[in-house]
């Protein structure tokens, strides 16, 4: 069976990264987007490396796509073992693979699949992070998750082990529903409800993966940011090619226009999704503030104390406080990976910061990438 379906991306390296470590794939009824992490050029080469051999491995449904992002994460993993400078590199990697009236989706780390629905916006992946899976286990709210400084570090990624576990979601399809995929560079800088109001305003899928990218970029675009829309027709039957995209598409270009339109969108009906697994217990990333990926990173400790000092020899008390109480940072306390609250170091004998959580994560069973970085 072959479907058509209007889609299209939009990608833009951000305001404050040097490259695009985000790609994504268009080979429809196949869409993909993923995430590098690493560093200089590994991200870059781990996210492409995925996707291509995810394209070349594709077959039909999910259990041949779920072969496929496995053999990704041999692919990725072996070319980051055949080189020093790629050790430990990763990506995330998002996969809808469509039909005519479900879509089976396969996921590893922090992109995101949503369903928009009858003008509402629902989240249909899990983020394989230690924030979230914190608050999932009702250690912090989803509140303080959304607002963690090391919300985007990832426990599960692509490349980083020998072997990944992926997750699998099959979703029934109505007509004139709306799928978006997108990498955290537009998670974390617009709330769902922005993403929302982009997806109802803007009819055309060109328009709103445009549309979304240029909004997180003026919300301030601290990371890579990627979107890729696709949309079922209206009506049930005959589903109709809508775009200007060629049928296959690999790439991270830069990011287009952002078109404004007015809209509507609707459709009623119920999502199954036959997701099913235990909280996230196998880390294979964890990152520090110095760590090369991962958006609204608090600053790092050494610019931090220079900007502590600024505010003490100022009087700044209260100022001083309010940072120390808002910075946030990743180390390690009796073999585990712990969080702490406040800044790396003492000043004056006084240590700067206190142990927030220390989890059940040894931090020897993280890759030796990530050990360093503690
Ligand atoms: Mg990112």
């Amino acid at each position: 069976m072959t479907i058509v379906l209007a889609h299209a991306a939009a990608t833009d390296i951000g305001l404050q990264r040097t490259t695009n470590e985000d790609a994504y794939l268009i080979q429809s009824p196949l869409f993909v987007v993923a995430d590098g992490l690493g560093g200089h050029l590994a991200g870059e080469i781990a996210s492409r490396l995925a996707i291509e051999t995810l394209s070349a491995c594709a077959g039909d449904g999910h259990e041949a796509l779920t072969e496929a992002v496995k053999e990704a994460n041999r692919s990725v993993h072996e070319q980051a073992a055949s080189d020093p400078q790629f050790h430990g590199m990763g990506t995330t990697l998002t996969a809808l693979l469509a039909a005519d009236s479900s879509i089976q989706i396969v996921h590893v780390g922090d992109s995101r699949a949503y369903l928009f629905r009858d003008d509402e916006l629902r989240r249909l992946t899990q983020d394989h992070t230690l924030a979230e899976r914190l608050a999932r286990e009702g250690k912090i709210s989803a509140d303080e998750a959304d607002r963690h400084p090391q919300r985007s570090i990832l426990e599960r990624a692509v490349g980083v082990g020998p072997e990944v576990e992926v997750d699998v979601y099959a979703i029934d399809i109505l007509p004139g529903d709306r799928l978006l995929l997108c990498t955290d560079g537009l998670t974390s800088m617009l709330s769902d409800s922005e993403i929302r109001t982009v997806l109802a305003e803007e009819r055309d899928p060109k328009g709103a993966a445009g549309r979304l990218v240029a909004e997180a970029v003026r919300a301030g675009g601290r990371d890579n940011v990627t979107t890729l829309v696709v949309d079922y027709p209206n009506r049930a039957g005959t589903l109709l090619d809508a775009s200007e995209e060629a049928d296959k598409t690999i790439a991270a270009p830069q990011g287009p226009p952002a078109p404004e339109r007015p809209a509507s969108h609707p459709n009623p009906g119920t999502v199954r999704s036959e997701h099913a697994r235990d909280p996230v217990r196998d880390p294979v990333r964890e990152a520090s503030d110095a760590a090369p990926r991962g958006a609204r990173r608090a600053p790092s400790g050494r610019a931090m104390m220079i900007g502590m000092l600024v505010l003490v020899v100022a009087g700044g008390g209260l100022v001083s406080r309010w940072v120390l109480s808002n910075s946030w940072y990743v180390g390690k306390r009796g073999g585990m990976v712990a969080v702490y609250r406040g800044l790396h170091g003492s000043f004056g004998g006084i240590e700067l910061s206190s142990l927030q959580k220390r989890t059940d994560i040894p931090v020897d069973s993280l890759p030796e990438y990530y050990q360093r970085q503690l």
